[in-house]
């Protein structure tokens, strides 16, 4: 065998776990580390589970970010990345990849990281487009004014891949802009929050930046893109509908439905995930909107990390065997 071509099948898709620091530990034992294994052990079965690279519960976020900066910088070489954290409500997606102000995540170490390799006054321009996708609608949340709804559709003939019409791109000359941008986005993610219910665990929140050579010279045309992307809470839609129900809730129809879609589009990225790894002829890309929205980001070529973000406490296990589950299937 040659390895080249090995590593070629197995495709580009890395599963990361991390493991939510707090309490005493239900799994039956974990190895940290590149080629780490999580074991569980639920309704008297033991499974072991092994990922591309496990983080313990006192992993740093810079431990985290080390691992995937090498990912994020071949943004500049003219590759497409797509960083997903997965996982149920609670474990620490948000933490992840957006982190508190003074402990930042992914998402602000991946801009500073790459603007800090960009040259000065250099080869790059950089666009930004940030977008939430709710109950399988599309979101603009840098829209000059309020919130706009989008709609995805096929691009024009012959360029192929789809397109969002009337998206926000904005250029970002330097990080001090980009971060400003980034949060007007948060802000407008948390304004239609309070109107709707804290609904950002059930919303996919998508920063999208574009890194095109600036330079006719050397490349021009060769984009490469960085997606990060935070996904809904993995929860199953029954346990969101029991929740309701013991409670009394009337707006119990709403939340299971915003339940279902979000599995449903959970499970469409699984099902696009899976078949591209099986190089399946047939990719089920218009199964949800968040998979139509990425269809160009996560073609051939591209590099897809998924942080599957794990609960340890004994009330989780259903929920955390599941997460696992769904890395098995995609990586
Ligand atoms: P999610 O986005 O998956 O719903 P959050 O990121 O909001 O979860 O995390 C839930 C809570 O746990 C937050 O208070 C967060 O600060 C805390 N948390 C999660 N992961 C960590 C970690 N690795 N270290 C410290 N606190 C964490
Ligand atoms: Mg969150």
């Amino acid at each position: 065998g040659c390895p080249g071509r090995l590593l070629e099948l197995k495709g580009n898709i890395r599963v990361l776990c991390r493991l939510r620091p707090g309490t005493p530990s239900s799994l039956v034992s974990s190895e940290p580390g590149p080629g780490g294994t999580v074991t569980t052990c639920y309704r008297g079965h033991q499974r072991r589970f092994r990922l591309d690279w496990v983080f313990p519960p006192d992993a740093s976020q810079e431990e985290v970010f080390r691992e995937l900066e090498p990912t994020v910088l071949s943004c500049l070489r003219g590759y497409s990345v797509c960083i997903f954290t997965y996982g149920q409500t609670g474990t620490g997606k948000t933490y992840s990849m957006e982190g508190p102000p003074e402990d930042p995540g992914i998402a602000p170490r991946a801009l500073q990281s790459l603007f800090r390799e960009m040259r000065p006054g250099g080869r790059h321009c950089v666009t930004l487009s940030m977008v939430e996708i709710y109950n399988e609608a599309v979101r603009d949340l840098l829209a000059p004014g309020p919130p706009q709804r989008l709609v995805v559709r096929q691009g024009p003939a012959g360029q192929g891949g789809l397109q969002v019409a009337g998206l926000t791109y904005w250029d970002v000359p330097n990080l001090e802009t980009l971060n400003q941008m980034l949060s007007l986005g948060r802000s407008n993610r948390a304004t239609a929050a309070t109107a709707m219910n804290q609904h950002s665990s059930r919303s996919h929140a998508l920063v999208t930046l574009t890194l095109r050579a600036a330079s006719p010279t050397r490349g021009s045309g060769t984009a490469g893109t960085l997606h990060l992307v935070d996904l809904a809470g993995s929860e199953r839609a029954w346990k969101a509908g029991a929740a309701c129900r013991a409670r009394g809730d009337p707006e119990d129809a709403q939340r299971l439905r915003e339940a279902r879609t979000i599995n449903r589009s959970l499970l469409a990225l699984g099902g696009v995930m899976a078949a591209l790894r099986a190089r399946r002829p047939h990719v089920p890309f218009r199964d949800s909107q968040l998979t139509r929205l990425l269809q160009p980001a996560l073609g051939s070529g591209a590099t897809v990390v998924l942080l599957l973000q794990i609960s340890t406490r004994p009330e989780d296990l259903g929920e955390t065997v599941c997460s696992l589950k769904f890395a098995e299937r995609v990586g």
